[in-house]
């Protein structure tokens, strides 16, 4: 009989997860296995789930901030060994051959497997339904796995692969450091990250938010100033003073004006959360040179600096836990937004 995977999936929008049984892709030389001991979930998971624009094969068992143990070990795998503890984040294959992976974006590798919603093919064609971490086991690509520093626990890693990989790439890519005056809008589940990485970078930090509760929150994770976006005396103090804002709003109702006013000439609006509706830019904001970029994850070689640069200022999640097998549970605290700021479940 063919090996099985064993978690819990969805079966429709709905979402509500059931257990769930399938095989696994076939262990290839360069792959390897993880015991699964916590997976992190993440807003991508619940908007997988839901599927808006219709692109979710289900059943699926998603989640992609996992950590675990190697339980297997393909033949040429050497920088791993049974038992160490590792992550994987939303990749589980790139070639590592092709321009985009040796130029470090891994994550645009025309052949890259994304770790949920996605397919492995083999080379007869034959083709496997790549799920998530929750879940027993995992198989990926070694290049797509990581070893988890000691000093950061299996729970607290887990965010950091997704959340902390998203909000750190884009800050490391735009040098951002003393001088540098950085905004960021919305605090939760990437926000929280992204303060503490900017403030260790050594930049000021503006932590944006659309009332007063998170301030005393903002500047225990760094910010140096807070900004009440509901507050127009405080947008007025900050009119054209920020080098870039990085934006986590997911929100269709965001008052993009308003934040570009915010920014320098030749500044940044920079988009980590992904709004399914396009966005309204105003065209002035253009003649002002400002640019508006976004990002996907990151890359492998980003991956291991993120951890280490997360070990050395010690930049950590705020999560909590639950059990695995409550999953449900832990999606309706990330769903109703109670969840702080990330919830992680516990094989
Ligand atoms: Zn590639
Ligand atoms: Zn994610």
């Amino acid at each position: 009989m063919a090996e099985k995977f064993h978690g819990y999936a969805a079966f429709n929008k709905e979402g509500i997860l059931k257990p769930y049984s399938y095989t696994p892709k076939p262990l290839d030389d360069e792959d390897i296995e993880v015991e699964i001991t916590h997976c992190g979930i993440c807003g991508t998971d619940l908007h997988t789930i839901r599927s808006p624009r219709g692109l979710t094969t289900y059943p699926i068992i998603v989640g992609h901030e996992i950590v675990g143990k190697v339980s297997k070990k393909g033949s040429k795998v050497n920088n791993f060994n049974i038992g160490d503890r590792v992550g994987i984040g939303y990749q589980v294959y790139s070639c590592g051959k092709c321009d985009e992976c040796t130029a470090g974006y891994n994550q645009l590798c025309p052949k890259r497997v994304f770790t949920i919603n996605d397919k492995w093919k083999d080379a007869e064609g034959v083709q496997y339904q790549a799920h998530g971490g929750y879940a027993d086991k995992i198989r990926a690509h070694s290049n797509s796995v990581f070893h988890i520093p000691k000093e950061i626990s299996s729970a607290e890693a887990c965010p950091l692969l997704c959340a902390g990989l998203t909000t750190f790439v884009p800050l490391k890519r735009h040098k951002v450091g003393p001088g540098k005056k950085v905004g960021i809008l919305g605090i939760g589940g990437l926000g929280h990250l992204a303060i503490q990485w900017a403030a260790k970078m050594g930049a000021e930090v503006i932590a944006i938010s659309q009332s007063d509760k998170k301030r005393d929150e903002a500047n225990k994770f760094g910010a140096t100033n807070f900004l009440n976006a509901s507050d127009p005396n405080d947008v007025e103090k900050f009119t054209r003073s920020l080098d870039i804002i990085f934006s986590t709003s997911n929100g269709s109702n965001t008052d993009w004006n308003k934040y570009i006013g915010l920014i320098k000439n030749h500044g940044t609006l920079f988009l980590l959360g992904v709004p399914d509706v396009p966005i309204p830019i105003p065209a002035f904001a253009f003649l002002r040179f400002i640019k508006v970029e976004g990002s996907l994850t990151g890359g492998s070689q980003d991956m291991r600096d993120m951890l280490e640069f997360a070990v050395k200022h010690n930049v950590r999640p705020l999560i909590q836990t639950t059990p695995m097998k409550d999953v449900n549970e832990g999606i309706k605290m990330m769903h109703n937004g109670k969840a702080k700021y990330r919830v992680v479940l516990e094989n």
